[in-house]
């Protein structure tokens, strides 16, 4: 199979890309390298059956190859990214759906967006399940990311039912591991660059409100197993045990065996208060849960950062 993965050079779309390659089906990374890294897309290219697009997916883009599946993972996903970026990042979710969705028609593939659990805002249901609408805020600075995601689900189900392309919507609750930005602004990305540095680990608000974080394979197999599947409904992805950023805080100091203090900054407009995903659709229909835990998953990213940091501090000529 060939398919097309557009943010293949980015955190998720990088991971994602690099399973279909160990699959041995071949992928065409398509990427703007707004927030995706180089780095990822040199590893990539190590695979024979990789190719690199450069090209916003946000314009138009024409293919001559046959492309049998289009996974849809570009655009800022970060808040402190997308609140950077936000026409970037509204326009990635609606014209880049449109763009990929028509790629996928043309080309007669199945569809798959990365949306979000985003699209379910500040919840009033918790735990979240697919059924439930949301609580989003329109028009605050979240909203270009929320919105964004909310519409390229509903373009997406437009695709499914006006033109029958065979689609599929992945739900991605907060996932974290090796190959995220340093920089991406992220709390365990974050957390872990802080507490590896000595430098405070920088809690946003009381530190109470919660999230449910998935390590990264465990995400990915989900999303490569949903992909494979009938099942076009959305479906949450994620790992369902849920932290209070506290206690994430508490976890990172003690597996770095770091002593950094806590810093508390102001909480970001709109911040969800709760989140955690009801996964029943995704073990009922896939048989997938996530096996990895918190403290396993922060070991297994850790030496990721480690190298990461030493690299950079080695370029720059600081310790
Ligand atoms: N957060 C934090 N410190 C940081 C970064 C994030 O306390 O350095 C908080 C943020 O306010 C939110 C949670 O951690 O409540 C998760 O934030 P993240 O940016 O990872 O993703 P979100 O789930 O908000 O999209």
């Amino acid at each position: 199979m060939r398919v097309l993965v557009t943010g293949a050079a980015g955190f998720l779309g990088s991971h994602l890309a690099e399973r279909f390659l160990n699959e041995g089906h071949e992928v065409i990374g398509l990427d703007n390298f707004v927030t995706g890294s180089r780095d990822n897309a040199l590893h990539l290219s190590s695979y024979p059956g990789f190719r690199l697009v450069e090209h916003d997916i946000s314009n138009e883009y024409y293919f001559d190859e046959e492309i049998e599946g289009v996974l849809h993972f570009a655009s800022p996903a970060s808040p402190v990214d997308y609140l950077n970026l936000p026409i970037q990042t509204l326009k990635v979710g609606s014209l880049g759906t449109h763009n990929a969705l028509g790629i996928a028609l043309a080309k007669k593939a199945r569809f798959l967006l990365a949306s979000t659990s985003e699209v379910y805002g500040d919840p009033l249901v918790h735990p979240q399940s697919e059924d439930y609408w949301g609580n989003v805020n329109p028009i605050g600075p979240r909203g270009v990311y929320d919105e964004a995601k909310r519409f390229a689900e509903a373009m997406t189900m437009a695709y499914h039912r006006y033109h029958k392309v065979d689609t599929r919507i992945v739900r991605i609750f907060n996932t974290y591991g090796p190959s995220m930005r340093p920089s991406d602004g992220r709390v365990v990305s974050n957390f872990l660059v802080q507490a590896l540095q000595g430098k405070p680990l920088t809690i946003y608000g009381d530190g109470s409100q919660t999230r449910s974080f998935c390590y990264v394979d465990d995400e990915v197999e989900g999303i490569y197993q949903l992909f494979h599947s009938e099942r076009t409904k959305p479906t949450n992805i994620g790992n369902p045990n849920e932290f209070t950023i506290q206690e994430l805080a508490d976890i990172v100091l003690e597996e770095t065996g770091s002593q950094s203090p806590i810093e508390t900054l102001p909480l970001p407009d709109d911040d969800p208060k709760v989140r955690r995903p009801d996964i029943s659709a995704a073990k009922a229909a896939l048989g997938w849960e996530p096996k990895i835990e918190l403290r396993e998953g922060i070991n297994k990213t850790l030496p990721y950062f480690q190298n990461s940091l030493s690299q950079s501090s080695e370029s720059t000529g600081t310790n």
